[in-house]
């Protein structure tokens, strides 16, 4: 599950070789901690004329601790490293560009400073959802930004990252929190894998925390598939950010499971999500121990990997059941019986395999897709009552799962991506932990890439 070949780049005798030969150049990543600071470095804000974010936008950072430059760093060197100042990311609010002649504003901001980012540096660009555009010419200007952004991602490298993030112009003081966490999320290296998306930001109830270094203080959270890889990493962060963990596993992984939640002082749920009474058995403890659920993580998944001709029925059923349906059938009894209050979160996790399909997937890409469409139809259906919906689609990463690939095939999924290395499940798990903070609740239908930009299904 370790991957030699980026600590061997990494190394003196590697970084020659790496540049001699033009081989790939996995960087090493700015991950976080509880207490870094947010950013390597200053933040170089800009602002297309007439944007309406800016100004919030810059006392947002201010009070987040950043340094803020409003003009470019001066171009003369720093006397004692001889280099040009750096910038920790480039911000740039377009929501001004209202027409395709005003992008070359994007060149006249980003071109000078292409080279001023520091390593696991990030780019933000902010705009208006196109579909929330009046005039087709904005609309038109504002899909254009995907281009630019998905580019940066692409070009910069070092370990820099490049999102878009789309706020409706009709917010309420929801938006502004979920614009603030979504922030907060982008500029820190708990979005160290996360690159080339594209983040709505619409309303909802989203709530300030106390503190941003626990943002899930006072929250019950449920995580199924708890037991091992990304879900165990998701209950050790949700944990580690204040919330309250519940964590389900199937029986079979019961001492693992146990292990995981004494770890993280939480609680632990033994279930089968298939069992035809596990919505209710499942509902009855919720109610029981906490009367409610704050943020529901459906993340317990399987593969049962073959070619469609040669599938058999039990795996397609497998599949179907344990990453779709049963996520289905605990949605509704959980929403019945009214245990997600207003304000609560449901993330999924889906698949890259889900966005473009994989050789010897046909079971596993379906259910993923339909992950996916779940988002896409229950995120409107919920948002009266304040709920969020919303999925992650982690790309290659480092687990049980991945080590079984075979060498050459695994070597290709670590490489083929902007990032050109697999992810952690902990990049899965940061990811997850900002869309169930209560301050996101303004972010919803969204589904979000953890791939480090990966070349498939882009
Ligand atoms: P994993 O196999 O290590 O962990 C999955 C967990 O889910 C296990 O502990 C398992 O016991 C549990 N589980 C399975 N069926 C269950 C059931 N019926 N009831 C309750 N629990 C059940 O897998 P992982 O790599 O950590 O993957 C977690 C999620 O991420 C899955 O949904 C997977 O499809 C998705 N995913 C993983 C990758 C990757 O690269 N590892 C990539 C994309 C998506």
């Amino acid at each position: 599950m370790t991957d030699r070949y980026a600590s061997f780049v990494q190394s003196g005798a590697g970084r020659a070789l790496v540049k001699r030969l033009g081989l790939p150049d996995p960087p090493r990543l700015r991950r976080y901690a509880v207490g870094d600071p947010l950013l390597p470095g200053p933040v170089l804000l800009g602002a297309a004329s007439g944007s309406r974010l800016a100004v919030q936008v810059g006392r947002m950072l201010l009070d987040a601790g950043v340094e803020l430059r409003d003009t470019p760093a001066s171009s003369t060197p720093d006397p004692a490293t001889g280099r040009l100042p750096g910038n920790g990311a480039l911000v740039y609010d377009a929501t001004g560009i209202t027409d395709s002649t005003g992008l070359r504003q994007l060149y006249d901001f980003f071109h000078p400073q292409a080279r001023s980012v520091l390593p696991s540096g990030r780019v933000i660009v902010l705009g208006t959802p196109p579909a929330e555009c009046g005039p087709a010419r904005e609309a038109t200007a504002q899909r254009a930004l995907e281009g630019l952004t998905r580019s940066i991602g692409k070009e910069f490298g070092r370990g820099v990252t490049a999102q878009l993030v789309y706020v409706t112009p009709d917010g309420d003081a929801g938006t502004a929190t979920s614009l603030e966490a979504t922030l907060r999320f982008l500029l820190s290296g708990r979005s160290a894998y996360v690159s080339g998306q594209v983040v709505r930001v619409g309303t909802g109830p989203a709530a300030v925390p106390a503190d941003w270094d626990r943002p899930l203080a006072g929250q019950v959270v449920l995580v199924t598939g708890a037991a091992r890889g990304i879900g165990a990493a998701v209950a050790r962060v949700l944990a580690r950010d204040g919330a309250q963990v519940v964590a389900l596993d199937v029986p079979a992984a019961g001492d693992a499971l146990a292990a995981v939640a004494n770890e993280i002082g939480g609680t632990a749920v033994q279930l089968d999500l298939t069992g035809a009474d596990a919505p209710t058995r499942l509902a009855d403890h919720l109610a029981d121990r906490h009367g409610r659920v704050d943020v529901v993580v459906h993340n317990a998944g399987i593969t049962r990997d073959r070619t469609l001709g040669r599938m058999d029925a039990d795996r397609w059923d497998a599949v179907l059941d344990v990453n779709l349906s049963s996520q289905e059938r605990i949605n509704d009894v959980l929403l019945e019986r009214g245990l997600i209050p207003e304000g609560g979160r449901l993330v999924a996790v889906s698949s890259i395999a889900g966005i473009a399909g994989n050789r010897g997937q046909t079971n596993y890409a379906t259910s993923k897709a339909g992950v996916i469409g779940l988002v896409d139809a229950l995120a409107p259906a919920l948002a009266g009552r304040g709920i969020s919906v919303n999925a992650v689609a982690p790309g290659f990463i480092e687990t049980r799962l991945t080590a079984r690939i075979p060498l050459v095939i695994r070597e290709a999924g670590r490489r083929m991506n902007s990032l050109a290395q697999g992810g952690l499940p902990v990049d899965v798990a940061e990811t997850i932990g900002w869309l169930a903070w209560p301050a996101s609740a303004a972010v919803s239908g969204n589904v979000v890439r953890v791939c480090g930009q990966s070349l498939l299904g882009a």
